[in-house]
């Protein structure tokens, strides 16, 4: 295969802006030696409509980067990683996983995956667990994203797609409400889809700091609603309890589309305005401003994101959000929605194929007997032969090297001793692992941990599909040949199943990895089967559900929902007492979150010169009030610290802080790895970790 241009998609995040790669030695010219091997060019799409942010115009940078791995490594006698041959390599790894399953069973071997996998690697990766591993022991950094907002879509419609609808619909809204998500910064694009609301004074965004997003709204026509960290799901009761109270819901719509109004009526009566800008900081006035605004505003959406989500309430505060949705008549109303923005690139389909713990392809339940019994005829197994459910992520990191625990772990395209919550207990954890396989491209905080590093390819070399936050599955295409020491996932998996005796089919072509999928999938609620490359190729747009010899449904809810009498679940939610304890004296509230310039645990964006120039350490911003009581200037080194760890960075002052809390982003290893500092607390539902009320305190270092 010759080096070619390619239409495909970024690297990073699920808005997966389109953008075409040209091999920059294409025309014969000879590329400069520093220069990628790829020019990156925008591509019309309808959730980019040509444009990239900072990352994605920079994503051609790691191709040949320096930093890239080129070959296996592997830990030597003298604790150093040295280079290997792929045979010593995986013959080494096949060796140790046999021995430690016959010593310890099935469930020692442990996989994690990503969010950022394409469906066809997601895919094989559960396959090969269940099959080749015989492990229930899976699960994945989605979890750590968009559990809760999958708990609660699936409680309430039945089923979790984040954006049941396309994105160009949001540009027809009068009314958009966003809570606790920062588009402008994580998905720059997206902005432009804001922008008749905007126009239309109907702007709103919930989010304790005053961000990039939070600007857009805050310029006199819509409104930013600033809440004391922790508090959303009270702020949302408070909407809730307007609306009812105002005869503001669309009462024929409840009646009909949804069940449980009389128990969330009941639930939401405590929470007058006045004792909500109690708990919540956010003046009754403005509330009830809010609410008569979304009743009235015309075309609405509520979109909910990970500032709502990542905490151990988030279930049920994203299921507060979809109540009052549901109160005002909103899913499934042309032009109006709930949705939930997911985060990473494929975080949408890194959910629907076997990643997670308690799932198999098709988004279908593991412990459901007839889903077990169509996914192990696709494998050519019989249903017994498939482990059960397995742990959520925060469980199987706490289990490693622990007797009856995970003693081998196998990591694909996660950088989890910095993404994890108290990434501290992770890192010792892992330490005490028997053997720790990493899959990346670049030797990341994890992989540099490692007993072994298997180098594989980057997006700009791999074929397959990824599903955006959209539900629509697009086509991802190879535009150069991958450098010769690096392999494709689906062939390591395959050379693994077959190295530990594993008769099952591990393709190594993705297109025969995707209609495997697609039979795998056929029937359940992700359902793809009626999707393939050419009809991806063609340009025609596919969203799941589409079933074989169907059509794909851009629109969920418009006549049912997924549930088996067609209507929507109202469930009655309350705050639990202590979710989020208020900051003591000398105490902030710990808000995590993403910068502009970095994706997710930053192991590639820190690797890309031009953005780790733009955000090149860890920066705290605290309120200047705050950093006058404690005696900090700009630009001081700090000490963020408490009972589970400290880190290190530099103040960054900025009245965009309430002066109750410090906002952190969570893109730096080692001594600046915010998630040292984070609860692994989880959401009893979702499993979703605690990540944004952790108390801290903030200190002035004296620099050497
Ligand atoms: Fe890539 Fe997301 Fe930026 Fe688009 S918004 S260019 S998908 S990182």
């Amino acid at each position: 295969m010759t080096d070619r241009p390619a239409p495909t998609h970024c690297p990073y995040c699920a808005l997966q802006c389109a953008m075409t790669l040209t091999p920059t030695d294409a025309s014969g010219a000879a590329a400069p030696t520093d220069a990628p091997p790829v020019t990156v060019v925008g591509r019309e799409f309808p959730t980019n409509r040509g444009g990239l942010c900072k990352k994605g115009w920079t994503s051609a940078e790691l191709l040949r980067a320096p930093s890239r791995l080129g070959a296996p490594l592997l830990r030597g006698a003298d604790g150093a990683l040295h280079e290997a041959s792929w045979d010593e390599a995986l013959d080494l790894v096949a060796g140790r996983l046999r021995d430690i399953r016959a010593r310890h069973g099935a469930d020692a071997v442990g996989v994690f995956g990503g969010g950022g996998l394409t469906n066809e690697k997601a895919y094989l990766l559960g396959k090969f667990a269940r099959l080749a591993l015989g492990t229930s022991r899976i699960d994945y950094n989605g979890r750590y994203c968009m559990s809760s907002a999958a708990a609660a879509g699936n409680r309430a419609f039945g089923v979790d797609r984040g954006l049941p609808f396309p994105l160009a619909d949001l540009d027809d809204a009068e009314t958009i409400l966003l809570l606790g998500t920062n588009v402008a910064e994580t998905m720059p694009p997206f902005i432009g889809h804001l922008a008749g609301a905007q126009a239309a004074g109907g702007l709103i965004v919930v989010d304790p700091r005053r961000t990039a997003t939070a600007k857009l709204a805050d310029d006199g026509r819509g409104l930013h609603v600033q809440p004391a960290p922790g508090t959303d799901l009270p702020l949302l009761l408070g909407l809730a309890h307007v609306v009812i109270a105002e005869r503001l819901a669309d009462t024929a719509y409840v009646a009909e589309r949804t069940i449980g109004y009389d128990a969330v009526r009941r639930s939401v009566a405590p929470w007058w305005p006045e004792r909500v800008q109690a708990v919540t900081g956010v003046p009754a006035t403005t509330l009830r401003r809010l609410a008569r605004r979304l009743a009235t505003g015309g075309r609405t959406f509520v979109l909910t994101g990970r500032g709502v989500e990542q905490h151990v309430d988030g279930t049920d505060t994203a299921t507060a959000a979809i109540n009052l949705a549901l109160l005002l008549g909103l899913p499934g109303r042309p032009g109006s929605g709930y949705g939930t923005l997911t985060g990473q690139g494929n975080g949408q389909g890194g959910r629907e194929h076997g990643q997670k713990c308690d799932q198999l392809p098709g988004y279908r339940k593991i412990t459901d007997p007839a889903a077990r019994a169509h996914v192990a005829a696709v494998w050519g197994v019989v249903a017994d032969d498939l482990p059960g459910p397995g742990v959520p992520a925060i469980e199987l990191l706490a289990s490693l090297g622990r007797p009856g625990g995970v003693r081998a772990l196998l990591v694909h395209g996660s950088n989890l001793v910095v993404s994890s919550p108290n990434a501290g207990a992770v890192r010792r954890a892992v330490d005490a692992l028997d053997l720790l396989v990493v899959c990346d491209f670049v030797l990341s905080e994890t992989a540099a941990l490692a007993d072994v590093v298997l180098p594989v390819l980057q997006w700009a070399e791999e074929e397959g599909t990824m599903t955006n936050l959209e539900g629509r599955v697009i086509r991802r295409r190879r535009a150069l040949e991958p450098p010769p020491g690096a392999r494709d996932e689906l062939r390591i998996l395959h050379e693994l199943a077959r190295r530990l005796g594993c008769t099952a089919r591990f393709d190594t072509d993705p297109g025969a990895v995707f209609e495997e999928l697609r039979l795998a999938s056929e029937g359940g609620i992700a359902d793809y089967s009626g999707i393939d490359y050419a009809l991806l190729d063609s340009g025609a747009e596919a969203y799941w559900p589409y079933p074989r010899g169907g059509t794909g449904t851009p629109r969920l809810f418009a006549d049912r929902f997924a549930h088996d009498d067609g209507r929507a679940r109202l469930v009655a939610v309350s705050p639990r007492a202590a979710a989020h304890p208020a900051p003591g004296p000398g105490e902030l509230t710990l808000v995590t979150g993403r910068l502009l310039e970095h994706y997710q645990s930053g192991a590639q964006t820190r690797r890309v010169p031009e953005l780790l120039d733009a955000q090149p350490e860890l920066r705290a911003s605290l309120h200047p009030a705050t950093a006058e009581r404690l005696g900090i200037a700009d630009g001081d080194p700090v000490e963020i610290a408490n009972v589970l760890g400290s880190v290190h960075g530099r103040a960054r002052l900025t009245a965009d802080i309430r002066p109750d809390a410090v906002f952190l982003p969570f893109h730096y290893g080692d001594d600046q790895a915010a998630n040292l500092l984070t609860s692994d607390a989880v959401d009893p539902v979702s499993s979703m970790p605690e990540f944004k009320t952790n108390l801290v305190r903030v200190t002035r270092l004296v620099e050497a």
